[in-house]
């Protein structure tokens, strides 16, 4: 039987491609700062994220993309051919005690599907990691490996789809399918959940219908998405709180090369996101 989102009670080995490992970004961050300032819920937080980063790193809901990341894992680039992949889904990383979201789109082929973590390994990653080091959420610019030494400070890093799709376009099926490990990541980061950065329009849509799951008011129709565009979420009940939600040109080199996203556009968001 396919695992998938909605799976609940299995471990990793019921994917036979799984094996029984942790993702290998979810005890980067998690460790060192789970427990280590405002205490209460960063521990019980940080298991719990820890138990979904497994739980999504053995997911094959989607079989073209379970087919592609294998493959592309198999094939590999050839600058890093002497390297073992990843090829499985990619949790997200972060600080559990996180008040800011930074949504991307999907896992980069040769980038976060042969790291492992989120945004690790390729030149979108340099770039955001860069500008988060920058404002003061990472402890480095750089993003090489989950063995880096990467912190992130009150922030958590995600992907609307967890799987690298072909010319990084998930189907709306392969979306939707998604949707509940990202459900099940915002639920539990939520109590201390500030502000949200969506990087692009994709994870701009996939992130306002999540956030409506999630117990904020999204308005209707849905805030439309832009560089620079923000819209305050107001929450349906006592165990969330008032959420920003800005909207950034994604980190992909198609902008960040053109300079449609220079870095002081993006330093302009993420300062905005944290700012009180
Ligand atoms: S994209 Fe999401 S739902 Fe589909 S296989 Fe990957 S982790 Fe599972």
């Amino acid at each position: 039987m396919e695992r998938g989102p909605l799976s609940t009670g299995t471990g990793p080995s019921a994917d036979p491609g799984a094996g029984a490992s942790v993702g290998p970004s979810a005890g980067s961050n998690i460790g060192p700062s789970a427990g280590t300032t405002t205490g209460q819920p960063a521990v019980p937080v940080a298991g719990a994220l820890a138990e979904l980063a497994e739980q999504v790193s053995g997911c094959r809901a989607c079989p073209r993309l379970v087919a592609w990341r294998e493959e592309v894992a198999r094939t590999r680039r050839a600058s890093y051919a002497t390297q073992e992949y990843w090829g499985r889904p990619v949790p997200g990383f972060g600080d559990p005690e996180a008040e800011l979201l930074v949504l991307g789109l999907a896992p980069a082929a040769h980038g976060a599907n042969r790291t492992g973590r989120v945004f690790t390994g390729d030149r979108s990653g340099d770039f955001l990691f860069a500008a988060m080091h920058r404002v003061g959420l990472a402890n480095q610019a750089h993003s090489e490996s989950v063995d880096d030494g990467l912190r992130l400070h009150r922030t958590w890093v995600s992907a609307s789809v967890r799987c690298a799709p072909p010319a990084n376009r998930p189907t709306p099926q392969e979306r939707d399918t998604c949707a509940p490990w990202l459900d099940r990541e915002i639920d539990l980061l939520a109590p201390l959940l500030r502000s949200v950065v969506v990087l692009g329009g994709f994870g701009w849509g996939v992130g306002m219908t999540a956030l409506a799951r999630a117990g904020w008011v999204v308005p209707a129709p849905k805030p439309v998405f832009g560089h620079g565009a923000e819209v305050v979420l107001q929450p349906r009940g006592p165990s969330r709180r008032p959420l920003r939600v800005l909207g950034s040109y994604h980190v992909s080199q198609q902008n960040t090369f053109t300079g449609r996203l220079t870095p002081a556009m993006l330093d302009d968001v993420l300062r905005r996101a944290v700012e009180d």
